[in-house]
């Protein structure tokens, strides 16, 4: 065994030898570790911080088609049809209804089980399903698939066109009642806002979510916060609030709250870094940590693609570990997540040099209209894949047998127009990493 040098002292490296190595940590590459758990799979996830902390919490699958007229769809899978026979290579004409649906079925029994409940849409008849909707900070409807269990009265009340009261918090930024109440009002008349002074807070002036979250989980002070919430909860049908209910134990704190003030209540995710967001990735790292899987949270360049598979080393405080792994999930996102970059004023996936498709220049990046409804060109860069999401090499063909790709690094696809962020992530991690639950014997992670 070499030994590796690690600052100043000298340790050996651990061999870990893996069926899957999923590369990144965000929704595509946590769905792909949740797959390959749930199937046997032996893996490792390797990835930073990702855009999960701003996420909503909440899973959209679509409902916008980006047009000069954009179209609205309240039935997610009516609007896949119309997309995939707009753009044919979108990445959803790769998957079926049923496959999404199996998808989104098992990531959010896996989410249960580490204490995210998931409400999915509203089914009209056997076949018809609809988008559900939630209040976002700016005063706006946006639709979506899965709603959180504490955002869920919130989509109820919008549904039923109940009295709702909106509650800010003096000094919290970026949340305001009364003008999202305003905003509401075209689309919601019983729309009301209000604010409150926090307990033990009332003169800070730039007040942070994250505290706001962990002071709840005082008793006392959640005892505060209920008095002073309840004359505005008696006027009203539904009672929300901004996302605070805790970190961990929001489930809870969601109960309490609704009892002792007798009436449903939801939270409305704040901007980022957004507690709803933060949950759902606490929630999953505890869990797959405590099921014994191995998470790093570093960043890996320099994997080497041979024909049994991939070799990268990670470094975990003083250890540095040899990873190989016999088939990878690239899961490191578009521009945010860094999985693609620029350099040379060109679009380039920054791992393996795949190739990416792009506008032909760098001119053609961006519409000359920031809000073009359309959307800008660039925001569909992203890697070619084959049927089972295998990235494709310069000659058009598969460029690694066992190498996959899942989330928002795929081509023809601009997930933040569409509302289809979580759904693509979700459904093409679970399609690569089926095909790799086929051709994959190992099933236990062996470190030596
Ligand atoms: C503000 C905001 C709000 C959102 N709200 C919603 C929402 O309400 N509903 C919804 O469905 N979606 C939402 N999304 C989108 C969603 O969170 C995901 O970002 C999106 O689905 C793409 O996920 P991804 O896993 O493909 O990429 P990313 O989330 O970008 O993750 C990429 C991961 O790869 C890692 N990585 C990159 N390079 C390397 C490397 N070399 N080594 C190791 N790791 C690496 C990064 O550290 C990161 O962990 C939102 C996103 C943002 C930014």
């Amino acid at each position: 065994m070499r030994p590796v040098q690690y600052g100043s002292g000298s340790v050996n490296p651990t061999h870990l030898h893996t069926g899957l190595a999923v590369v990144g940590s965000g929704m595509a590459g946590m769905a792909a570790a949740i797959f390959a758990y749930n199937r046997g799979i032996s893996f490792v996830q390797v990835g930073q911080a990702s855009e999960l902390s701003f996420s909503s919490g909440c899973l959209d699958l679509f409902s916008i088609l980006p047009g000069r007229f954009p179209k609205v769809f309240a039935d997610p899978f009516v609007g896949i049809d119309a997309l995939t026979k707009k753009m044919p290579h979108h990445p959803y004409s790769r998957v079926t209804r049923s496959l999404i649906r199996e998808a989104f079925a098992d990531f959010t029994d896996f989410m249960e089980s580490a204490g995210i409940y998931y409400y999915g849409p509203k089914q009209k008849d056997q076949n018809t399903w609809e988008n559900q909707h939630i209040i976002t900070p700016a005063g706006t409807l946006k639709p979506t698939w899965q709603v959180p269990a504490t955002m869920h009265a919130g989509s109820l009340a919008i549904a039923r066109n109940q009295r709702i009261c909106i509650v800010d918090i003096k000094g919290l930024k970026g949340f305001g009642a009364r003008q999202m109440a305003q905003t509401l009002q075209p689309q919601l008349p019983c729309v009301t806002g209000a604010t409150i002074a926090f307990p033990g807070r009332e003169t800070v002036k730039d007040l942070m979510c994250e505290r706001l979250a962990w002071d709840l989980e005082n008793p006392k002070i959640l005892a505060q916060f209920i008095s002073l919430l309840k004359p505005h909860a008696d006027r009203v049908d539904v009672l929300g609030l901004p996302a605070i209910l805790g970190m961990y134990r929001f489930e809870k704190l969601h109960r309490t709250l609704e009892l002792a003030l007798k009436k449903p209540v939801f939270e409305i995710p704040t901007l980022s870094p957004s507690v709803t967001g933060m949950r759902m990735k606490e929630a999953f790292l505890k869990k797959i940590t405590d099921l014994g899987a191995h998470h790093f949270p570093v960043a890996v360049s320099d994997i080497v693609p041979d024909k049994d598979g991939f070799r990268f080393f990670v470094t975990q405080g003083l250890q540095t570990i040899e990873i190989r792994a016999e088939n990878l999930v690239l899961a490191t996102g578009r521009f945010m997540g860094r999985g693609l970059g620029v350099r040379e004023e060109q679009v380039k996936e920054m791992l393996f040099d795949l190739p990416v498709t792009q506008p032909e220049t760098r001119a053609g990046w961006l519409c000359p209209d920031f809000f073009d409804p359309a959307g800008h060109p660039v925001n569909q860069a992203g890697i070619e894949t084959d049927d089972w999401f295998r990235p494709l090499g310069s000659t058009g063909s598969v460029f690694h047998p066992r190498l996959y790709a899942a989330g928002s690094i795929l081509a023809h696809q601009d997930w933040k127009r569409e509302k289809s962020g979580a759904g693509i992530a979700i459904a093409s991690a679970f399609k690569a990493v089926s095909h790799i639950a086929g051709n994959t014997p190992v099933r236990r992670s062996e470190m030596r």
